[in-house]
């Protein structure tokens, strides 16, 4: 029988490899360095913090970011988006008690635990998200059509990293500008300098 202490290193060390090879997969395909952050993105726990860069320069404001946030807002996304982180802490604080109290593990273990299943968890949190992001897009594409929509998603290519799919759904609340257009022009948008 393995112990749960061992289980929880191979499980963080699983982690360690498995964010290396996303990140390494992410230099090779953006050409872009990651910097000190890249680094801290493999450390466990402390990756939970890191921030996410997401912009090169502040998007401009346009009819169709204002559009955007407004379906955000009439389809009461930001409410259910804190329900649901609402509903997911309280999940945590129910498995970090029953890990704390029932296994009878020590404090800093039953972090770690809950460091590994957050880590699922966050992905789906952030298709949620994702999915209330193109909601908020289609809302503004009905008011504004396919001409300007475009024409937006292309200059918020020009602010954005373009970060990988696989990169994003891990780390950001936000689907890139490529997923996005994909969604809602049905092709990709990128950046002219690209
Ligand atoms: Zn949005």
């Amino acid at each position: 029988m393995i112990s749960l202490g061992a289980m929880l290193v191979f499980c963080l060390a699983l982690e360690f490899v498995a964010r290396l090879v996303l990140e390494i997969r992410e230099r090779r395909l953006t050409q872009l360095h990651g910097g000190m952050f890249a680094l801290l993105r493999l450390i466990p726990l402390v990756n939970d913090i890191v921030p996410l860069p997401e912009n090169r320069r502040e998007p401009l404001e346009n009819e169709f970011v204002k559009l955007h946030e407004e379906g955000h807002a009439s389809l009461r996304h930001g409410i259910l988006r804190n329900l649901a982180k609402v509903a997911l802490l309280l999940l945590a604080v129910w498995l970090l008690a029953f890990l704390f109290a029932s296994r009878g593990l020590s404090l800093i273990e039953a972090i770690l635990w809950l460091h590994l299943a957050a880590i699922p968890v966050r992905i789906v949190f952030h298709l949620y998200c994702w999915h209330q992001e193109y909601e908020a897009d289609r809302y503004a594409f009905d008011k504004l059509g396919k001409k300007k929509a475009k024409a937006a998603m292309r200059d918020l290519a020009e602010c954005e990293i373009p970060y990988t799919k696989l990169f994003a759904v891990v780390y950001r609340e936000h689907p890139t500008v490529v997923i996005r257009s994909l969604k809602i022009l049905n092709k990709e948008i990128k950046p002219e300098s690209n």
